[in-house]
């Protein structure tokens, strides 16, 4: 039997990162820098008034108090967006509303508050420190200066400051495309009637979500009935748009194993010493990775967090692709399969950092799954674990 290590290598060196990509910034979002971004042009872009107010002349107004208000003729007024440049004379004030720009000429900007609010002509009751409310151009943001480093997630505020900058993309590592594709006669879409011996598909939805979450593109997610034929020929519809193609099921040691009957040329299948997850293949269909998980829903999604999600998160450039692992205390007794690597679903509560597993070890159970918030990784060769002990917790609801 393969090890859990050994398989975790062979996947993750099938799955490589694609080219850099400018996408428009709504799409780039969660997505990592590919290379740093310079600042094509200065922020604030011009000299530009922090308050609604009036623009002046600090000495002006250097003997304004509330009792001896200074007044001065309002020459212009100026709000957000007027495009043409003023200039102040020394003995008026112009009218600026917040984000104007600055006439040249004004050294300062007294709030409407200090002020009569006057149209024509303004009271003024207090002085002003030359400089005061003028955010000056560059302030902010030099033209040249890295302000966004290759590696770095982007986030909302990334995007702000990039359209901020004029920049309509970014170049990113893009998503993978992922392929998911899921086996069995028995299956049925939820939403249509079952007949006796039907189950409802469930791993497609599932591994699909699982791609997403981990910043992948689904690029479908069919199913096919056991037939070679068949599943070939979904395969070949969508393998050339995918850089990663996942299958479930069709790979265990029975008959009608549709995944082993139709890629025994492409993809090594081989028995990986884990529970749940043991039957497991890996390989390429022409240049595209293929990674057979088996059909199991628990086995499917396990298998997934084991094997893929991490390579899959380091193909997009995630400097920490794995999920935290840290060790717990456990509050009960176990049972574990010698010589195998085993992975159970478990409640962790992080106030005390102990773990209780939630559910039987078998992979159907995906009850159980969907309400846990960890795996228990239990070692090879540990086949009891007394409660008190440390195990090692994969937390599910982070990274
Ligand atoms: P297999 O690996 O194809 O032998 O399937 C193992 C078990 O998982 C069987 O009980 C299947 O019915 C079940 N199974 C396989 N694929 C799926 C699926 N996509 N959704 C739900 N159950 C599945
Ligand atoms: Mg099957």
């Amino acid at each position: 039997m393969r090890s859990v290590e050994l398989h975790r290598r062979v996947v993750a060196d099938l799955i490589a990162p694609r080219p850099p990509e400018p996408l428009p910034l709504a799409d780039a979002l969660g997505l990592v820098l590919a290379g740093d971004v310079e600042a094509p042009l200065s922020l604030p872009g011009f000299d530009n008034s922090a308050m609604d107010g009036y623009a002046v002349v600090a000495d002006d107004i250097a003997s304004a108090t509330m009792e001896n208000t200074v007044r001065l003729p309002v020459a212009e007024d100026i709000p957000a967006g007027r495009t043409d440049r003023l200039i102040l004379k020394p003995g008026t004030a112009h009218r600026i509303m917040t984000g104007a720009p600055v006439p040249s000429g004004a050294t300062a900007v007294v709030p409407v508050e200090a002020t009569d609010g006057g149209v024509d002509t303004v009271a003024i009751r207090a002085a002003a420190k030359p400089g005061q409310h003028i955010r000056r151009a560059g302030e902010d943001v030099t033209a040249g200066t890295t302000v966004l480093r290759a590696g770095q997630v982007v986030t909302p505020a990334a995007l702000g400051l990039a359209a901020a900058l004029g920049l309509a993309e970014l170049t990113v590592v893009p998503r993978q495309r992922v392929l998911v594709m899921s086996t069995g006669s028995e299956l049925v879409a939820p939403g249509t009637p079952l007949q006796p011996g039907q189950i409802y598909e469930s791993n497609a939805v599932m591994l699909a979500a699982a791609v997403r979450d981990a910043g992948g593109h689904v690029v479908a997610a069919p199913m096919t009935g056991d037939d070679v034929d068949a599943f070939r020929n979904t395969l070949s519809r969508y393998a050339t748009e995918a850089d990663l193609i996942i299958t479930t099921g069709g790979v265990s040691a029975g008959a009608y194993e549709v995944v082993k009957d139709a890629l025994g040329g492409e993809v090594d299948f081989v028995k990986v010493a884990m529970q749940p997850g043991m039957p497991q293949g890996a390989g390429r269909i022409g240049d595209t990775p293929i990674i057979t998980l088996p059909g199991n829903p628990v086995s499917a999604l396990v298998s997934f967090e084991v094997f893929i999600r991490s390579p899959l998160r380091a193909a997009m450039g995630v400097a920490q692709p794995d999920r935290p692992r840290r060790q717990a205390v456990l509050n009960e007794d176990l049972t574990s399969p010698k010589g195998k690597r085993q992975f159970r679903r478990g409640v962790l509560d992080p106030a005390t950092d102990t773990v209780v597993s939630y559910g039987p070890p078998a992979s159907h159970h995906l009850r159980w799954l969907a309400s846990a918030n960890c795996l228990l990784e239990i070692d090879e060769e540990v086949a009891e674990l007394t409660a008190g002990s440390q195990v090692t917790v994969w937390d599910l609801s982070a990274g």
